[in-house]
């Protein structure tokens, strides 16, 4: 019988449930300072204790452990934020969904290359701070949160809020910043879980993010408002949203034609749970300024199905049962290859 394993973080919670749902046993990679928080779980069947993430890649004894508990490792953000390219690839265990393509999340020249060959509308890249001509986003790389990032609309500006944030060592000097257009609209964060053993696109659920301080400013009147203030998009909490009925064919669209391109560019394509993060302006078109190839934290809130998977599924379906059911109709199909890298 196949076991799930995620790392202590993110949405373990829900990945391990979704195993045990699914009749899986569910195995937990664990910072040894969040051990009492995971002990609380009676679905957690076993806990590998570890002082950092990194060493379930390599040799040690906690990627001994992990390999030898049988598990499919399923990544989320936790793992893309604190383990290198290369330590994901030097994983043993297999990995669930397609591990190539986590760096094509982190690296922003890869990531724009492969929503650009999907086809989605995306903000225009801004070259450098000398080009910032309207509102522009500077971010960092890789799954940062949003923390770090400010909006500026002049290089005066952009400068200034820059300087600051590395004074209160929230980024550091020498920090290549990715410069965007900033979209104003309604945030849409889209989930989708592909699967290639159906070959079918399942639309999971929408979610909004609450993000500190940005989302605080809007409760401050302007005149009150610091002007020297460097607001960020730190992601607090996620809350659910149903789209306009209207939208989603589009929604679907974009899904499919984001699992055909990463199939082209980095095989063997976008298995699994990913998102599509962007903004819808006042005509309701999306603009997309992220993709996660992951399970993303916002499917938290779905828990025991979202109003989409309701239309799918006759029963209460999380992400994390949902990639649970794929890893077990794969091994009674024998076909774990499939679904794994
Ligand atoms: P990201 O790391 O790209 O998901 O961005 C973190 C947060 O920054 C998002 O959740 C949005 O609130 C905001 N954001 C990022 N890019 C844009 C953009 N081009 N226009 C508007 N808001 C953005």
């Amino acid at each position: 019988m196949a076991a799930i394993a995620t790392l202590g973080s993110h949405c373990a919670l829900q990945v391990l449930k979704g195993a045990r749902d699914e009749g899986l046993r569910s195995v937990l990679v664990c910072e040894r300072s969040r051990e009492s928080l995971y002990r609380r779980f009676a679905f957690i069947d076993e806990v590998i204790a570890v002082d950092s993430f990194t060493e379930i890649a390599g040799d040690g004894a906690a990627a001994s452990a992990l390999e030898s508990s049988g598990a499919v490792l399923v990544p989320h953000g936790t793992l893309v934020a604190q383990m290198s390219h290369a330590d994901v690839e030097a994983i043993r265990a297999p990995v669930f969904g397609n591990r190539h393509i986590l760096r094509w999340e982190s690296d922003r020249d890869m990531k724009e290359r492969l929503m650009r060959e999907a086809g989605l509308p995306t903000p225009r890249a801004v070259d450098g701070p000398g080009e910032i001509s309207g509102m522009t986003i500077a971010k960092r790389q890789g799954a940062a949160g949003g923390k770090g990032y400010f909006v500026s609309s002049s290089s005066e500006e952009y400068e200034k809020k820059r300087a600051r944030l590395i004074a209160d060592g929230v980024i550091s000097g020498d920090e290549r910043l990715y410069l965007q257009e900033y979209i104003p609209g309604v945030l849409a964060y889209l989930q989708y879980f592909y699967s290639p053993l159906t070959g079918t696109l399942e639309f999971f659920g929408v979610d909004s993010r609450h993000e500190s301080d940005i989302d605080g400013l809007a409760r401050i009147p302007a005149d009150s408002q610091a002007p020297s203030m460097a607001p960020s998009f730190n992601v607090i909490a996620n809350s659910a949203m149903v789209l306009r009925e209207s939208l989603l064919p589009r929604v679907y669209e974009m899904g499919e034609s984001f699992v055909e391109a990463s199939a082209r560019l980095v095989k063997p394509g976008m298995n699994g749970p990913f998102c599509i993060e962007g903004v819808y302006d006042d005509e309701a078109r999306f603009t997309a300024f992220e993709f996660s190839a992951r399970i993303v934290a916002g499917t938290n809130i779905y828990m025991s199905g979202s109003p989409y998977t309701a239309l799918i599924h006759d029963e209460p379906m999380s992400m994390g049962r949902r990639i649970a059911r794929e890893v077990r109709l794969a091994e009674a199909e024998s076909r774990l290859d499939d679904v794994t890298t």
